[in-house]
């Protein structure tokens, strides 16, 4: 199975998040041609966002329209083209921006004329809010906005950091842990200071 790392670079080897690349097949002709998605639920499960989000988001960045429960959008679009919209949608939907590891829950904030999303990670908790940068990412939040307001579910797969946690170990050079290790030195280090703090009362 063909995957894609979910940062971007191909030449990573060791990146442990990847999602499968897009099995499409084109059907139709001219004006009828749409595009049938084949495996969008696993690729789904790897983002922790609804196939419905991510049909929405394509067929607004593609100018195409959405089948619901069909897995379809109309035009026809090639798994390369799929996967640069995709990495994109990862990196401002997904990505947290303190720790890059794409772990983040969406959360609405604002008052009801003025919803905004924050991207919690499940990783670092680091909290930051959605970035709109390009314009057009509103649209995506937006979308997220409305999934949540419907009160469907939002995937929440936290196999991967249960996995992290239980081979902690093993992946030192993961950021996230990277972070973790640094607070307690930290916080090791405040302790000694304190013991061997010189009380100014003893020497008087
Ligand atoms: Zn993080």
């Amino acid at each position: 199975m063909t995957t894609i790392n979910m940062n971007g670079n191909e030449l990573d080897t060791q990146y442990r998040y990847t999602m499968p690349a897009f099995k499409v097949q084109i059907a139709g002709k001219g004006n009828g041609i749409y595009t049938i998605f084949n495996n969008m639920d696993d690729i789904c499960k790897k983002l922790n966002h609804p196939p419905e989000v991510i049909f929405r988001y394509i067929a607004f960045v593609t100018g195409s329209s959405y089948t619901e429960d069909r897995n379809m959008l109309t035009g026809s679009h090639t798994p390369e083209k799929l996967k640069e919209i995709i990495l994109h949608y990862i990196r401002h939907s997904i990505m947290c921006s303190s720790c890059v590891i794409p772990e983040t829950i969406p959360e609405i904030i604002g008052s009801k004329k003025n919803l905004k999303i924050n991207l919690r990670c499940s990783a670092c908790k680091h909290v930051s809010p959605f970035n709109v940068t390009p314009k057009y990412m509103s649209k995506a939040e937006e979308i997220i906005i409305k999934h949540i307001q419907s009160g469907k579910p939002w995937p929440q797969n936290k196999g991967t950091m249960v996995l992290q946690k239980e081979s902690r170990h093993e992946i030192e050079t993961e950021q996230v842990y990277d972070s973790v290790e640094r607070s307690e030195i930290v916080d090791e280090t405040d302790g000694t200071q304190q013991t061997n703090e010189i009380n100014p009362f003893d020497i008087i």
